[in-house]
């Protein structure tokens, strides 16, 4: 049942998480937000020993549709047994209680993860993840504009995609639409685009040169693939398709990802 997951409040969010804990053996935490009243709750799920991967959502607070996903994988238990998984369910606790895209200073926390991080919860992830490493990284948006289905795949270095072509095909076979990226359709800043190449639902990004367009102010997956993990995949549902096809579309990309990062084709490949 998927309306008991449609949470606007952090609090149930919290109460959701902290309710999945005996059930699936999740450890939770709460790290504390230095210089702000607010903390993130930090989940691990699995064998410690295992390759690790992490997947965050609600950095911007005005896509829930990512907070619901991420604890409706938990909660069925969709996430792939293989590896241990340390998960954000929601980043920007108080823009998600406000509706907000920016947290309670107005900052976009998607662009504070530079030099360390300038926002508190920037800070506070940036600190808790230090000297970490992930065979993958996943961050679940939302995108206002989109009319269907695509995903940012960020790479340390120009190299051939692995997971846009896998993970657009399971979306669309599903039976959703993938958002067509015409060179009209905003995706980061000005001149980003020399950096990236657009498919179908897909943009590839080559991190080193596509970093210095954003001048400093850097969204988490440029970071995470400096030194944390090979490949951060930045997953965006469209905001016009109802909550519960919001959802499916985010939990039908995490499997596939986590399915091809094990080294497995998919039905589509022919
Ligand atoms: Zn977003």
């Amino acid at each position: 049942m998927i309306l008991d997951i449609l949470l606007s409040r952090y609090d149930d969010v919290v109460a959701a998480w902290r309710a999945l804990r005996a059930q699936t053996g999740l450890r939770l935490r709460e790290i504390a937000c230095v210089g702000a009243p607010r903390t993130l709750l930090l989940g691990e799920l699995g064998d410690p020993r295992l390759p690790v991967v992490t997947i965050s959502a609600g950095v911007h607070g005005d896509e829930p549709a990512g907070v619901w996903a991420l604890l409706s994988l938990v909660r069925d238990g969709l996430l792939d047994p293989r590896y241990s998984y340390r998960l954000w369910p929601c980043f920007n606790p108080t823009g998600f209680e406000a509706g907000t895209r920016a947290n309670a200073e107005g900052t976009d926390v998607n662009r504070t993860f530079g030099r360390g991080g300038s926002s508190p919860e920037a800070k506070a992830i940036l600190t808790a993840n230090r000297d970490r490493s992930f065979e993958l990284a996943i961050d679940l948006h939302e995108d206002h504009e989109a009319t269907g289905f695509y995903l940012y795949e960020t790479a340390p270095s120009a190299r051939r995609s692995s997971y846009a072509q896998p993970v657009t095909a399971a979306v669309s076979a599903a039976g959703f639409p993938l958002q067509i990226l015409t060179p009209e359709f905003e995706l980061g800043p000005p001149g980003a685009e020399a950096a990236q190449v657009r498919s179908a639902g897909a943009v590839v990004v080559d991190a080193p040169r596509e970093t210095p367009f954003f001048g400093g102010a850097l969204p988490l997956g440029l970071v995470l693939v400096r030194r944390a993990t090979p490949c951060a995949l930045t997953f965006e549902a469209p905001r016009s398709r109802p909550p519960q096809d919001r959802i499916a579309i985010l939990r039908v990309a995490v499997v596939e990802a986590l399915r091809r990062l094990g080294g497995e084709g998919t039905q589509h490949d022919g």
